[in-house]
């Protein structure tokens, strides 16, 4: 068993990141904490949504109570199998929810954590940290440890906690029991008090390149290389986005962003009759990855006509459109690619100031359908 002593003895201990995607300089730093035996009594993972914070943290807390002294956390062990059903006695995870939270809700956010890591979504509206969280997390600290001596706190959305439960929090960290790790979770590090953050070492998560995003989701084998690619483009560098693109359908959103091109050049009736259906079809959020992903689609027409073909099909996000795209760019010479991807960023802008979808995608059509003719 590995002495969780803070004798800054060196052990031969690696930890197995297995699933969690890019982020090396995280886990590097991670290995050399848990190698060089002195943990710090809090850390802060701070980066954007979907970096993959959460899943590693709870991988970190797990390594951190195993038992094992090699390969870790080995996932064999007491302390892993108590971990993964989901009451270690030393393991506790804070997270913000109202006061009249269901169990069965409760129980579905543990185990969405478990399962599904990078998609967590609280089932509740705007929920916080209230102090009643942290003055259980108190209590329970007050209680002895069970078995071997470490304990980790994960507080999840730390940035959600109430200001009683910040000072709570603060007293907590000031003089924090022994043997005891925090590992506080934000994804909005302005919103935390400096004083909290001032307690804590900083673990900066990066936004994920596309390599990291496709290489994951083809090692998931969620869909073709060139279907993934698309998608790894979309997600702009968030694993949360990029799987739930690949449930939505990225593909879809694609073919209705080109379709949307396409009407742009029909007549008027034709252009509000199909800005109508799409915007009664689909939300906003689904609405604005449309609109990105013809972005992404007249980048790639815009490098077939002006880059060496070679060149250019190194670099398409949307191989598989080649050929229409050709197309596209034989029929409209003129095109003025540059202002047409501003006019459609400027959709995206529309639909994030909560003006009509239906006005905005007739707009933008109409407007587009002005690029193709030379002024
Ligand atoms: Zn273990």
């Amino acid at each position: 068993m590995r002495n969780p002593g803070s004798n800054g003895k060196k052990f031969d201990v690696k930890i197995n990141f297995d699933k969690i995607v890019g982020q090396q300089h995280v886990k590097q730093l991670l290995q050399q904490i848990l190698e060089g035996g002195r943990l710090a009594h809090a850390y802060l993972f701070s980066g954007s949504e979907g970096t993959g914070k959460l899943a590693t943290a709870a991988r970190f807390a797990q390594a951190i109570l195993c038992e094992n002294a090699e390969e870790t956390p080995c996932g064999a062990c007491k302390s892993c199998l108590q971990f993964t059903s989901g009451n270690h006695p030393n393991y506790m995870l804070v997270y913000p929810h109202p006061k009249a939270a269901k169990d069965v809700e409760k129980q579905s956010v543990v185990q969405m954590i478990k399962e599904k890591p990078y998609q967590v979504k609280l089932p509740w509206n705007a929920p916080q940290i209230s102090i009643d969280s942290i003055r259980e997390l108190r209590r329970n600290l007050g209680l002895k440890t069970f078995g071997h001596q470490r304990r980790v706190i994960i507080l999840l959305d730390a940035h959600k906690m109430t200001r009683e439960a910040t000072n709570a929090v603060l007293k907590v960290l000031e003089e924090p029991p022994p043997d005891t790790y925090f590992l506080l979770i934000s994804s909005d590090q302005e919103n935390l008090l400096p004083t909290i953050i001032s307690r804590c070492q900083l673990v900066q998560f990066n936004n994920l390149t596309d390599e990291d995003i496709l290489q994951s989701l083809l090692a998931g084998g969620r869909g073709t290389e060139s279907e993934l690619r698309l998608v790894a483009r979309m997600a702009r560098g968030s694993m949360r986005r990029a799987l739930q693109l690949v449930e939505t359908g990225a593909g879809e959103m694609k073919e209705v962003g080109v379709e949307l091109l396409r009407t742009a050049f029909k007549r008027y009736s034709e252009i509000a009759a199909y800005g109508a259906e799409i915007a009664g079809k689909y939300e906003r959020p689904q609405l604005k990855e449309i609109l990105e992903s013809l972005i992404l689609w007249l980048r790639d027409a815009f490098l077939l006509e002006n880059v060496l073909q070679a060149q250019a099909e190194a670099n398409l996000t949307n191989p598989d459109d080649q050929e229409k795209m050709q197309k596209f760019v034989s029929n409209f010479p003129q095109f003025q690619y540059r202002s047409a991807i501003k006019e459609v960023e400027t959709g995206i802008r529309m639909l994030e100031k909560y003006v009509q979808p239906a006005v905005v995608l007739i707009v933008m059509m109409g407007k587009l359908r002005k690029y193709a003719i030379k002024p």
